[in-house]
């Protein structure tokens, strides 16, 4: 016979993986009883397994929803918390565990959570069966409970109570019908008793005359009737050595079956035993789907017209998987590391490490040759002591090799140049302009909505960098090694570096107007030249008393005002010698001396010819082929699937867009199971 139950079950919990669609429900038996009922006795008598917390002060706070998979494939019972991705438990006492800590985690103010605990157990040994325990209901209806809670508590059970679920009333023999909580509840649920089993516990407790009246019970009749069980074996002595797990089923089963034979003859024409149970479950549950077959079948026909509609709307029925979507952005990031490539080549690096040494040479320039001012003002240039002892700049004009001051003074600049540590210099700054670069490229991608994802791949940018930032560094270094000791200059090298050293000049000069200016149109132009010249006149004359009279200038205009003439200076001074450098004095290499700005410029340029050689090789090459590698790597191969899902979904419209999709499909498939089944059931009939 085909098992519709199972293949229900399936189809439910392929629907329970559709989001919000707690509609598509399929029928489910749901077990009242009020504490110490016994209700949890024959929720393990079904399953065949202690796995219920217990203790006084266990409550049941979330309801479970318990599906049982007949699986004969099992060696035996396996538990599963799908949503807590937990598979193939086999300890059960870790199951009670994790069951105690999912419900303890409700506060108690809360007391109850409307929020499931879903539970599978599969074993060749039980029926399929969904079933739902509910939370303390009863019982902590019947305490001494605000109204509030009540009310809460009623709602989060109502859900569960109501068609096409079956419910299970649980009440102990010992205890008198009337008081029986659970059916007070199932009766207000079900007032017809058309899908109320019930079931009475403890039968050893009183005469089989006695049971057979509550199995037989007239004042609440039950179309499925009632059925007796004894569902746990009288423990022998201490409870110590009171039998646990499969063992006391065990034991339970053989006490139910020799009590129930004994007393044959008192319970004829009732319902008893687990086993009569378990088969009833099973008849009633399978009904009651095949009677929930059609109708589920035009509610997900329904929602999938609905869906489909949707994708099309939204999304004009474009396909798309968390792992599609992975594939796209992989590929797009290489083809933006193509692009990039093109982009950012030799000549880029060139020119990059040669604008970053150009600023060397003017910072050498400045600290080494435009130290002081020209001779100009004679008592200034008196008024520094330190200045006795070097000649002034005025004289620079006229150096030449054999003067001893000027050589030395241009091999110590040319030697901090070329010793500045040009392999480590150049290195990191290509690495840091290339991680600079791909931040921009990533945020003008689609990864501008994936910080996770795009600090990942910063950082295998930075992997890939690093590997090679060492050995980089090291070439670099050795292979402009000769410079530190010897610099050839060809005539047209210095032709050319002269000119260069003009157009740097030039633009120093720029930016030092520019600069003065800006000072002048924030102070005042008269108020600077009256605070510049009060300055000029206090260095003249120190320790005079006109130093003192300060005529009312701030601190802060005061060094404005020292600003001001530091500009000046250097303007003064770059005029100087940019005129000088244009002049005939600079046009032949052997003049090298009196024109250090054109000689410096001419190390910079081969330090740069040199290192743009290896880092071109060495770094950037290497980069644009090991870094789309390394991406592929790391987020097509490196990440779990449930990774590429987080990431895809981390962008609203694509998690949305993936959703849906999802959802069509699950509806689909579902659509398809149940439709395969009322086939089948039409052949059979
Ligand atoms: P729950 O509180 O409703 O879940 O009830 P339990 O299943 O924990 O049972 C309460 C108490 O009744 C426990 O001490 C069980 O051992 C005992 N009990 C359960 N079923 C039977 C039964 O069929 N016969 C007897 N004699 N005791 C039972």
């Amino acid at each position: 016979m085909m098992n519709l139950t199972k293949q229900m079950i399936e189809i439910r919990s392929l629907l329970m993986s559709v989001d919000g669609a707690t509609a598509l429900t399929l029928p489910a038996i749901v077990v009242v009883g009020s504490q110490s009922s016994g209700k949890s006795s024959v929720l393990e008598a079904i399953v065949g397994q202690e796995f219920l917390p217990k203790g006084s002060n266990m409550v049941t706070r979330r309801p479970i929803e318990l599906t049982l998979v007949n699986d004969p494939s099992q060696a035996a019972e396996v538990a599963e918390f799908p949503a807590l991705k937990m598979y193939n438990m086999t300890d059960f006492q870790q199951v009670q565990k994790i069951l105690r800590d999912l419900n303890m985690a409700v506060p108690d103010e809360e007391t109850v959570s409307g929020d499931p605990i879903q539970l599978t157990i599969k074993s060749p040994k039980v029926p399929d069966l969904s079933l739902v325990d509910l939370p303390g209901y009863i019982q902590v209806e019947a305490a001494d409970q605000p109204a509030s809670l009540k009310q809460k508590i009623r709602e989060v059970c109502a859900r569960y109570l109501e068609e096409p679920n079956i419910i299970l009333a649980i009440s102990a023999a010992d205890v008198d019908l009337a008081n029986s909580s659970a059916l007070r509840a199932a009766k207000r649920a079900d007032p017809k008793g058309e899908r109320t089993i019930g079931v009475i516990t403890k039968l050893d407790l009183v005469t089989p005359e006695d049971g057979k009246l509550l199995l037989t019970n007239r004042k609440y009749p039950l179309r499925m009737g009632y059925v007796g069980v004894i569902t746990r074996a009288p423990s022998a002595g201490s409870i110590f050595r009171r039998k646990t797990g499969s063992q006391a089923y065990v034991a339970q089963q053989g006490f139910e079956r020799s009590y129930f034979k004994e007393n044959r003859d008192e319970f004829n024409g009732t319902s008893v035993g687990t086993k009569v149970l378990k088969r009833r479950l099973m008849k009633v549950l399978e009904s009651s789907m095949a009677r929930a077959l059609k109708p589920m079948h035009d509610k997900v026909a329904n929602e999938l017209e609905e869906t489909s509609y949707q994708f099309k709307v939204e999304f004009n029925d474009r396909d798309l998987t968390s792992e599609k979507y992975m594939a796209q952005t992989i590929d797009n990031l290489k083809l933006s590391v193509k692009e990039f490539s093109e982009r950012f080549g030799r000549p880029e690096l060139k020119s990059l490490l040669r604008s970053e040494l150009d600023q060397k040479v003017l910072d050498l320039l400045a600290q080494r040759y435009w130290n002081k001012p020209p001779v100009m003002n004679k008592k200034r240039v008196a008024a520094q002591p330190s200045d006795y002892s070097e000649p002034p700049l005025n004289q620079l004009s006229e150096a030449t090799q054999e003067d001893s001051y000027w050589r030395r003074k241009l091999e110590l600049s040319t030697a901090s140049l070329t010793k500045l540590g040009v392999g480590r210099l150049s290195t990191t700054l290509i690495s840091d302009a290339l991680l600079t670069e791909i931040g921009v490229m990533l945020d003008n991608s689609e990864l501008r909505t994936h910080p996770g994802m795009k600090e990942a791949i910063k950082e295998a940018a930075v992997a890939v960098l690093s590997k090679r930032f060492n050995s980089t560094s090291d070439q670099v270094e050795n292979c402009i090694k000769p410079y530190k000791y010897e610099i050839d200059v060809e005539p047209r090298e210095w032709s050319l570096s002269r000119q260069h050293a003009v157009g740097l000049l030039r633009e120093e000069l720029k930016q030092c107007n520019e600069a003065y200016r800006d000072l002048k149109r924030t102070v005042g132009g008269n108020k600077l030249k009256q605070i510049m010249t009060y300055l000029q006149n206090e260095n003249n004359s120190v320790g005079q008393s006109i130093a003192k009279e300060n005529i009312g200038f701030s601190p802060g205009l005061i060094l404005r005002g020292k600003e001001a003439l530091f500009l000046s200076d250097r303007a003064a001074l770059l005029s100087m010698r940019l005129k000088f450098l244009r002049s005939s004095s600079c046009k032949y290499k052997e003049n090298k001396y009196r024109c250090p700005e054109a000689f410096m410029d001419v190390v910079a340029d081969k330090l740069t010819q040199t290192a743009v050689l290896f880092l071109n090789v060495e770094l950037l090459s290497d980069f644009y082929y090991s870094f789309p590698r390394e991406l592929e790597s790391k987020l097509s191969s490196g990440l779990t699937p449930e990774q590429v899902e987080a990431y895809a979904k981390e962008d609203p419209k694509v998690k949305r867009h993936i959703e849906l999709q999802e959802r069509k499909e699950l509806l689909d498939l579902a659509l398809g199971k149940i439709e395969d089944v009322m086939a089948l059931r039409k052949q059979m009939a």
